[in-house]
């Protein structure tokens, strides 16, 4: 067996191993083989890193201007672009995702960097005319402090990313304790941070395969706010951490979002855009478009188009040029996947295309599937999946499809596929999702705000107001008489 990769923690500017010792492995789901040994880290590791990212704001980074910080933030985004080749190889033997999906993102990942910057040196207070002239008022904007980053195994350094650019930009300081099935790029991505020129505490990245470590930091008195990307039942318990310490919190969590296909559409388009929605990335993200919401008159014709397509994706070695599909991440998420299926079959859907393990490539694989037959009771029209799985159920007029596509406690996205420009802005309007597009799906960019109505999140990332979620906003209020006035009175 090939010898494992070893990473540390960057914890106050040092590369350095749990303080126990302890270590873990994590396991490339493709081979089936561990691949790398990381930091098992414990809570005085929290302790540590939390305390390190304390004194960097009380210190050097505290005392740095929004011009610096853009500087150094340009200088990442070079540093990740430079090494995007190593990174994405990292994440791919980490999550088994494509190595063409993970270096596209790594290859636009500097843009965030650079879009952020962007921001650092515009971080703008306001005066604010007072109804008693006695007073100048204005406002400034100050880092809320200490950041805790808490990300998932699916796409670790992007959504990581989404919350490290805009604490950066703001000036807070930052501890990332990414997913304990893909940590091992957060780390490969922390030697960077040095070379960027920020100064030591900044950015502190541990692992650990403790949940009880990761929830240590959720809740850790010395943090200020807590960005969490994940699943809805983890985000709850974050949420509670967070706001036993009365913590600012952001959340962007799970979806089960709507294609919404009209009679009019371009069939072959929404057909491609479907695929790319719930087949890309095996499935496994969080703005999967898993529910296919189409009119009963086109509803066969495009469940075979996608049907006939997804039976001919080429799943494989996520690292071979020619494949599309790799396996699913890790072992639970297999099971997990595998049980939905069997859930379809006793609501009586039907498994159209797909719908079992391939097991003649070893790993996680499960065939890409369509599921037909489907009721807005079934368990697959109503679970988030995370996995290579579409639901299709039919409706015969628009407001009915508006009722299906919001029939979900959640809301991070959707799509409409329509040729008639008149339905496809009104139907955008009423669908309670943070992103719709129109005939497109899964399209990000560091400018356009991210985030989930309902249960699918709170707050936004990306786009101008993300620095927002990393600043307190300061009034003051300044005398300009020298006079005293009625203590006893207000104002
Ligand atoms: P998860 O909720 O199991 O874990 C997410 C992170 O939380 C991991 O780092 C984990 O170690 C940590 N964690 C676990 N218990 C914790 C606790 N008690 N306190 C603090 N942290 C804790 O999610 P996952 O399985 O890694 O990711 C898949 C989920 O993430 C899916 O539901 C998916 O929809 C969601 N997701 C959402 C987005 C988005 O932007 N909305 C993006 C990607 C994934």
């Amino acid at each position: 067996m090939a010898e494992l990769e070893t990473f540390r923690n960057l914890i106050g500017g040092k590369y350095v191993d749990a303080a126990s010792g302890a270590t873990f492995e994590t396991q490339n789901p493709y081979t089936g083989q561990p691949w790398a040994t990381l930091p098992d880290s414990g809570p005085e590791d929290v302790d540590a890193a939390v305390a390190a990212a304390r004194a960097a704001l009380d210190g050097e980074w505290g005392a740095t201007t929004g011009f610096a910080r853009a500087a150094m933030l340009r200088r990442l985004g070079e540093l990740v672009g430079e090494n995007a080749e190593k990174l994405a190889r990292q994440e791919v033997n980490d999550s088994g995702k494509l190595y063409r999906e993970m270096i596209g993102q790594l290859n636009g990942l500097g843009g965030w960097y650079q879009y952020f910057a962007g921001l650092a040196d515009k971080i703008e207070g306001r005066q604010i005319p007072s109804p008693n002239p006695n007073y100048l008022v204005y406002t400034r904007r100050e880092p809320v402090g200490v950041v805790a980053a808490i990300t998932p195994w699916n796409s670790p350094l992007l959504l990581m990313t989404w919350k490290l650019a805009p604490a950066l930009a703001a000036g807070c300081t930052i501890v990332i304790k990414p997913s304990e099935h893909a940590p091992a790029s957060t780390l490969g991505f922390a030697t960077l941070i040095e070379q960027a020129g920020f100064p030591p505490g900044t950015v502190n990245v541990l692992t650990t395969n403790s949940r009880d470590t990761a929830a240590h930091l959720a809740g850790h008195p010395g943090v200020d706010k807590v960005a969490f990307t994940g699943s809805t039942a983890t985000g709850r318990a974050v949420a509670k951490a967070a706001m036993d310490n009365i913590n600012k919190v952001t959340l962007e969590l799970g979806g089960k979002s709507p294609q919404v296909v009209f009679p009019d559409a371009d069939l072959e388009a929404a057909a491609n855009g479907v695929i790319a929605g719930v087949f890309a990335a095996t499935g496994q993200t969080c703005m999967a478009g898993s529910r296919l919401i189409v009119h009963a008159d086109v509803h066969d014709e495009l469940v075979r188009l996608i049907g006939e397509r997804a039976d001919q994706i080429k799943l494989g070695d996520p690292n071979a040029e020619e494949t599309e599909m790799g396996p699913v991440a890790n072992a639970p998420q297999y099971e997990k996947v595998l049980g939905y299926l069997d859930a379809a079959k006793a609501d009586g859907n039907t498994l159209a295309y797909g719908g079992a393990a391939e097991s003649t490539l070893g790993g996680y694989f499960v065939r890409p599937t369509v599921i037909t037959g489907v009721t807005p009771e079934s368990t697959v029209f109503r679970e988030e999946v995370f996995g290579p799985v579409l639901a299709a159920l039919t409706f015969t007029d628009e407001d009915e499809a508006i009722k299906l596509a919001n029939d979900t406690p959640y809301g991070l996205a959707g799509a409409v596929w329509t040729k008639d420009v008149h339905r496809a802005h009104r139907v955008a309007a009423k669908i309670r999702a943070g992103s719709v597009w129109i005939n497109a799906y899964r399209v990000v960019a560091p400018s356009v705000p991210f985030g989930g109505f309902g249960k699918s999140g709170l707050g936004r990332e990306n786009g101008v107001h993300a620095v927002d979620e990393y600043l307190e906003e300061k009034s003051v209020w300044v005398e300009l008489t020298g006079g005293t006035r009625d203590p006893f009175t207000l104002g």
